[in-house]
């Protein structure tokens, strides 16, 4: 199938006094047209810096790209001159945030900021930017869009803010969505109704999304492949049904075991992974996950595993893939 979007060894960071913190380190997938990828990992492994370096918008947060490749359309996007970009983002990939708020312009109507996008995107005249900003704000679900436009931000709910910035983002018709963590600050309610929403518009309007995500249960609805990060790496890749049917990181199981309602509805404590994510800066030794593994062994502690990818295309990071003897990991033998 088509690739939208190639990730290459892509190896960012952020200088400091003491040099370069790497934020990322040979993050590589694929996203195929039309599909969805999440990437899930805990705060703190590298997903965002990752969404930030396709829009190559780490540039502006003091961050750099050190090496690899992102690939849009066969494009090498690190590769652009931002000028260059100007074009890309907004139009071509665009991208929304966790807090809709700090999308949105609180001293203007939502439907002045719709139309606003679309006469700078799409060279619109002003009335009609107007009457497209009302057919945005129907098709995302708003309820009498006329009224709705002549509203500022402030009047309306935070779920009715994230429908406007996803009307913002789709307006000019973008052939990437790039979504982190667009529904974490919404209610649980609220949340499914937006994951709905944006599943629906990605066929509409015949999109690729990259969406960025800490909850194994968003990346379950939505996803086609799901990428795990942890520490600024990809320790495993898979579609949706290899991660939860057969998944091969202990990290990866362990975000299995902590979604509510799979391993905890009998009633016991949510499952969590001991311990927490190391600064990219102070990386232990050998498989960086080592630390907080059930599974680890000798090899673990001095060696960093290398990625394995199955004849399927489920890609894996960790040395148990290796290993003589019986394999502790649930599951391991019904995955092969
Ligand atoms: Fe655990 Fe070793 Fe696999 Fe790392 S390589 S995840 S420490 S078993
Ligand atoms: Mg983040």
């Amino acid at each position: 199938a088509e690739k939208i979007l190639q990730i290459r060894n892509l190896t960012t960071g952020f200088l400091s006094d003491r040099g370069l913190a790497k934020a990322t380190d040979r993050v590589s997938f694929d996203l195929e047209k039309g599909k969805t990828l999440c990437v899930v990992g805990e705060s703190g492994s590298g997903k965002s810096v990752t969404a930030m370096s396709v829009m190559r918008l780490i540039d502006y947060a003091g961050g750099l790209i050190v090496d690899g490749e992102v690939l849009f359309n066969g494009q090498d996007l690190v590769k652009k001159k931002q000028s260059d970009m100007l074009k890309i983002r907004g139009n071509l990939i665009t991208m929304i945030f966790q807090d809709p708020m700090s999308a949105l312009n609180p001293v203007f109507t939502v439907g002045d900021q719709i139309s606003e996008a679309l006469r700078i995107h799409k060279g619109l005249k002003k009335k009609e930017a107007w009457r497209q900003s009302i057919e945005m704000l129907r098709r995302v679900g708003i309820p009498a869009p006329e009224i709705r436009a002549k509203q500022y931000p402030y009047e309306m709910s935070g779920g009715m803010c994230q429908r406007v910035v996803i009307a913002m983002a789709l307006a000019c018709n973008p052939e990437l969505l790039i979504a982190d963590e667009p529904t974490t600050a919404l209610d649980v309610t609220v949340q499914a109704q937006i994951l709905d929403l944006l599943l629906q518009l990605k066929k509409e309007f015949n999109m690729s999304m990259l969406l960025i995500t800490h909850d194994m249960g968003v990346a379950a609805e939505v996803a086609d492949r799901i990428a795990v990060m942890y520490a600024g790496t990809v320790v495993e890749e898979g579609t949706v049904k290899e991660i939860f049917d057969g998944p091969r990181h202990p990290y990866t199981i362990g975000l299995l075991k902590s979604i509510p309602g799979l391993e905890g509805e009998r009633g016991g404590d949510l499952y969590t992974i001991k311990g927490s994510i190391p600064p990219i800066s102070q990386l232990p030794e050998g498989c960086r996950f080592h630390p907080r593994c059930p599974y680890a062994m000798d090899i673990c502690r001095h060696k960093e595993p290398v990625m394995q990818t199955s004849p399927s295309g489920h890609k894996a990071a960790c040395w148990l893939d290796d290993h003589d003897g019986a394999d502790p990991r649930p599951g391991a033998f019904s995955s092969q």
